[in-house]
């Protein structure tokens, strides 16, 4: 099962002011930063999120334009995973408003599926007055395209003998991952439909796409065996690259630290943690690890900190050999409310966190790189 809120900040935003029941609500207050979320009465403008919110004011003037309150929504957002973990042990978050559940064999204890979700759904209903939208699917990949596909309030339910039926006349952009460009690039292969992919053989899609390619052909025939992976608190988020070949070419590594530097910071942010300490691994071409780590006086969720006080960590080591891999990572981490420091910050960190925030974005609606920065240039 993949349950997904509608427009959730926006949402949020209209149940807790009645007042703005039925209006244009678009969540992302700064002038120069993004849509956070719309309200479906705005999105019948062409608003939709991670829009700039100067374009959005242009078309629909008459917007009611609101900041985020992250902690709002992360209570809201609370009430309604332990919602669902009152139905499933196997709960796995992938973000404030979406989560998978595994219902597999909860038939004889919950009834039929779609009594169930009629349940959740009343739930949520009740405890929030939110409206969630809801996929139940073989697996994860088809459950969360099914989710989408009645939404607002909807529910899809797809057994395994439709599953051939559906993706033959499922749009190939519906396809998790499937992004403007590799979605243009399949067009011109005459790819429309999910299935079209199965015309052509697997090898051509690995050489294309290399690993991706060939999660992509799996999906084409319905495949997907990722499990539902419940969530704990990591006490550390860490990311590691092995070179082709042990390099001591000083930008080479400085480029990984940056590369690193970006997922493990998209990942803090993304569950709402900060860290205070950052860690720097390197393994030599004789297999002797290294590891050096720093604490920074201020608990931290910018790329950029996160990147630079790994500089200063390589800087610092004199390396005798080249190195073979690189790791950066951080731990010391705490969950407390995502302080959005707006009087106190100052005009550089500010943007820096809008910076991070717009990548995020980015990152999660299309697939890896498609936004660099700049000293990743010649990686592309
Ligand atoms: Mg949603």
């Amino acid at each position: 099962m993949h349950l997904d809120m509608d427009a959730f900040y926006a949402a949020v935003e209209q149940s807790d002011n009645p007042e703005l029941g039925g209006k244009p609500v678009i969540v992302g207050g700064a002038m120069r930063g993004v849509v956070c979320a719309a309200s479906y009465e705005a999105r019948r403008y062409g608003v939709h999120s991670a829009m700039p919110v100067f374009q959005a004011r242009k078309l629909c003037p008459q917007g009611i334009f609101l900041p985020v309150r992250m902690n709002r929504y992360k209570e809201v957002s609370r009430v309604v995973m332990e919602i669902l973990r009152g139905i499933s042990p196997l709960v796995e978050q992938v973000s404030i408003d979406e989560a998978f559940a595994d219902i597999s064999g909860t038939e004889r204890l919950h009834g039929p599926c779609y009594a169930l979700v009629h349940r959740v759904k009343a739930a949520i209903r009740e405890t929030t007055s939110l409206t969630c939208s809801v996929g139940i699917a073989p697996n994860k990949f088809l459950a969360k395209i099914a989710s989408d596909f009645k939404k607002p309030d909807g529910l899809t339910i797809l057994g395994e003998e439709q599953v051939k039926e559906f993706l033959k006349l499922l749009p190939v952009g519906k396809i998790p991952g499937v992004g403007k460009k590799s979605g243009e690039e399949l067009r011109k292969l005459g790819v429309i439909f999910a299935s079209d992919i199965l015309k052509f053989p697997a090898q051509l899609w690995e050489n294309k796409f290399g690993k991706w390619g060939v999660a992509l052909y799996a999906k084409a025939q319905g495949i997907d065996n990722s499990a539902v992976e419940p969530y704990s608190d990591p006490k550390s988020i860490s990311a590691e690259h092995t070179f082709d070949k042990d390099t001591d070419n000083i930008a080479e590594l400085e480029k990984m630290l940056m590369l690193q530097a970006e997922e493990v910071g998209r990942e803090i942010r993304k569950l709402g943690f900060k860290a205070r300490t950052v860690n720097l691994k390197i393994k030599l071409s004789d297999f002797k690890t290294i590891t050096r780590s720093r604490t920074l006086p201020e608990p931290f969720a910018a790329t950029d900190v996160l990147f630079n006080a790994g500089l200063k960590l390589l800087a610092d080591l004199k390396l005798t050999r080249k190195v073979r891999l690189i790791g950066t990572g951080v731990s010391n981490l705490s969950s407390g409310p995502c302080q959005m420091t707006i009087g106190s910050s100052s005009e550089k960190s500010d943007r820096q966190e809008r910076l991070d925030r717009a990548l995020d974005q980015i990152h999660s609606r299309f697939r890896d790189n498609m936004v660099v920065r700049g000293r990743m240039i010649d990686e592309v």
